[in-house]
């Protein structure tokens, strides 16, 4: 298909995205170091936009081929992919099946204790707030969605994660939690954004290990072995 990058039309921490000459179709370009980082910068990863991008088109491809619409259509280059264009939803969709990170200080609760069912939260992305945490009684009072609409990204969601789950089993890798954000197309729900370790967690199914970004004091030669890790292991 191929597609020339216009006009930039966003910016955002990660990525850029930028009109083409193809109607409803932009071009997602990843990249290596965050912009808006604030307080909380990730290690510098070489070819981290370059994994970026290849993880997220081998796992959207993967929700495409099992029924989940996306916005990916196909990778043009090293850290570019061309996407639909979304009216995106202002919420993030957290799916946790393990306890960690916000969930573990919020509820008291230990770090890699097992949910006896998956949790499903949704926060309203605003930078300026902090993306704070909401309800659908916020969903609908903001007008952020649809009960419709919000039935459906929870039902996607749950469905993404019972493809996900078994497809890092398989690799060795526990899906402890991971974010979605949805958009419209054409009136049709799907998801946007990204799907890589810099929006979900992933550990070593018998280490333990995080795999990926690593919030914890460690050393940027171990964070980087790690997201090459998953990148091995969800690409090779
Ligand atoms: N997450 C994200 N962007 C955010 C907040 C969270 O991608 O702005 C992801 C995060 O990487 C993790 C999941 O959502 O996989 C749950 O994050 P949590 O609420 O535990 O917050 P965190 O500990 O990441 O601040």
């Amino acid at each position: 298909m191929g597609a020339t990058p216009g006009r930039k039309l966003y910016e955002g921490k990660w990525k850029t995205l930028f009109e083409t000459d193809q109607p409803g179709r932009l071009i997602q370009r990843f990249k290596n170091v965050p912009t808006f980082a604030a307080a909380r910068t990730p290690v510098k990863l070489p070819r981290r936009g370059a994994m970026k991008n290849q993880i997220s088109a081998a796992l959207f491809t993967l929700l495409q081929k099992n029924g989940i619409p996306t916005h990916f259509l196909e990778v043009l280059s090293d850290r570019d992919m061309l996407v639909r264009r979304l009216e995106m939803i202002r919420l993030e969709v957290v799916l946790r099946n393990v306890v960690a990170g916000s969930l573990a200080k919020r509820l008291g609760m230990e770090v890699g204790s097992p949910l006896a069912a998956p949790v499903l939260e949704h926060y309203y992305k605003s930078d300026a707030l902090g993306d704070p945490f909401v309800n659908d009684f916020h969903v609908n009072a903001l007008g952020l969605a649809t009960g419709e609409e919000l039935k459906a990204i929870r039902e996607m969601t749950f469905r993404a994660n019972g493809i996900l789950l078994p497809f890092f089993a398989e690799r060795e890798i526990l899906l402890v939690d991971f974010k979605l954000e949805f958009g419209r197309h054409d009136g049709r729900l799907m998801v946007g954004d990204e799907l890589t370790p810099d929006g979900c967690r992933f550990w070593d199914r018998s280490t333990r290990e995080n795999l990926g970004k690593d919030r914890a004091r460690r050393s940027a030669a171990r964070e980087a072995a790690a997201y090459q890790e998953i990148f091995q292991r969800i690409c090779a």
